[in-house]
């Protein structure tokens, strides 16, 4: 394939992967995003692919085979992972993903550490660079990958001196990439104990990094490392020369870091202390036994009747909508109640669920129709008109402490104000607190009855009984 072919290839793969980024910011066209996604990957990787293996001298078919190979391995393996996995489980894969780009960075910079070049002390910077990032995406991953999995608990580890230490680590850093710029080509040797102290200091700033993040910062750190691994792509493509890597790996990584951004605005979160591993968080101090008062229960036909006579309803769903598969019935009970005449909405939380539109995912997929699914600063100041509010599986997103008690960890998170309508009907199976270990006044405000039990199965017996 020519050079000219594989760079005509590189720019329309990377105008499509622009498409394919416009597409996803909308519901309505998401599908056609994701379409011109897989189209701008199947083209790069074609071209990718006959570019560098088309060995003039004929050694070519042989790299032909290894690489169709091993992407044969790992097509199987990917689709028989994407396959299986639950939507529950899509944030500890996504995690685990971004840490195989990672790993790749850092194993493209320590072999291209090997090789000559023109200029040396480009390359050299991009090699310290690249497994810098490499390092850091990879550990940061594994430990999000344990915590969202629940493998390890979610709340933050707090050395001491812990924003000295990632600091430290950062000038080490520039320190020692100056020293490796100063040791001559010749030193192999130092060179490579170099770029070794290099990966270790940087696998263990990747670590302490997203350790130090409490669960209610969770999903910043998801969007952020989405946007390290970016940036470790990028990295990757100048050390290979590969263009469309630098195109792709930028458009990752600045994505990543404005959907980083919009979830610290969703969140109250300063974006540098999150990036900085939770910079000047010191932690609240919510009691989690504190002594609310006693709830009151409901039965599915009690809600039923409650839902029999409203005229408005707004249901906020959250991560065990996600966990029962609820969404289904969740449809059902939407289209049921519009027919009736009833003003049914949704209100998501911007961090609702376990991934950035987890939420929104779920509902297209039970095909709730768009112009009824509202952000939360949509709804916030209706809520005082609003009859019955369903809360399916969500917790912390509902959590008046945020609002009212600045001791609390999740203070200063905006979150729906579900207790200013009517009546609020909360869907879970026991009094446990949300991801972020917090325990919720809302159960025991006057307005709210617990509706205990698998939320699919909750919402099921609402619609027989309806
Ligand atoms: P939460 O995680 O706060 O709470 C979910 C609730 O669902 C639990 O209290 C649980 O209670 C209930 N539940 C679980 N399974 C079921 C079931 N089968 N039927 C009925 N209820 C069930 O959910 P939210 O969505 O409100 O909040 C999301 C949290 O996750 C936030 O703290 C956010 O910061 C964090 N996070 C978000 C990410 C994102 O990108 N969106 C990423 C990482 C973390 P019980 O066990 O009693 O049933």
């Amino acid at each position: 394939m020519s050079a000219t072919l594989v760079q005509g290839a590189y720019i329309v793969a990377g105008l499509l992967f622009i498409l394919a980024l416009a597409g996803l910011s909308r519901h309505e066209t998401a599908r056609s995003g994701n379409r011109y996604g897989i189209a701008g990957m199947a083209l790069a990787l074609v071209a990718t692919v006959l570019a560098a293996t088309a060995g003039e001298d004929g050694s070519g078919g042989l790299g032909f085979l290894l690489i169709v190979a091993a992407m044969g391995i790992g097509a199987v393996i990917g689709l028989d992972r994407a396959r299986k996995v639950e939507m529950t489980g899509m944030p500890e894969l996504i995690a685990l993903l971004h840490s195989f780009v990672g790993l790749a960075a850092v194993l493209v910079g320590w072999n291209s550490s090997y090789e000559q070049t023109p200029y040396p002390t480009i390359h050299d910077i991009e090699v310290f660079v690249g497994v810098f990032i490499g390092a850091v995406t990879f550990t940061g991953s594994i430990v999000a990958f344990l915590k969202l999995s629940a493998r390890i608990p979610s709340r933050p580890l707090m050395l001491p001196y812990r924003n000295w230490l990632n600091v430290g680590a950062l000038a080490l850093f520039f320190v020692l990439t100056a020293v490796y710029l100063a040791v001559p080509e010749s030193s192999v040797f130092v060179r490579h104990l170099l770029l070794g102290v290099v990966t270790i200091l940087a696998l263990a700033l990747g670590w302490h990094l997203v350790a130090s993040i409490g669960g209610g910062d969770m999903p910043v750190v998801v969007s952020m490392l989405n946007s390290y691994s970016g940036w470790a792509a990028a990295a990757a493509g100048f050390l290979l020369s590969n263009d469309l890597l630098i195109i792709t790996g930028a458009l990752v990584g600045s994505s990543g870091a404005y959907l980083s951004y919009i979830m610290c605005r969703a969140m109250n979160r300063s974006f540098i202390s999150v990036i900085a591993g939770g910079f000047g968080v010191e932690g609240g101090t919510a009691a989690a036994d504190a002594d609310y008062g006693d709830h009151r229960e409901i039965t599915a036909t009690g809600v039923a009747e409650l839902l029999a006579g409203a005229s408005s309803v707004l249901i906020t769903p959250g991560y065990g909508m996600a966990v029962a598969q609820a969404q289904y019935p969740v449809a059902s009970l939407t289209s049921t109640l519009r027919e009736r005449g009833v003003d049914v909405r949704f209100g998501i939380h911007p961090v609702a669920g376990r991934l950035p539109g987890h939420m929104n995912v779920l509902l297209a997929e039970a095909k709730v129709p768009y112009d009824i699914v509202l952000e939360m600063d949509e709804v916030n100041d209706d809520l005082a008109d609003t009859d019955v509010v369903l809360v399916i599986g969500a917790n912390d997103t509902v959590n008046p402490s945020a609002a009212e008690d600045p001791s609390s960890p999740i203070a200063g998170m905006p979150v729906l104000r579900v207790w200013e309508a009517n009546d609020v009907i909360v869907f879970k199976r026991s009094m446990a607190t949300g991801y972020a270990g917090v325990q919720n006044p809302l159960f025991f405000r006057e307005n709210t009855q617990m509706l205990f039990g698998d939320a699919k199965e909750r919402v099921e017996d609402i619609l027989k009984a309806l």
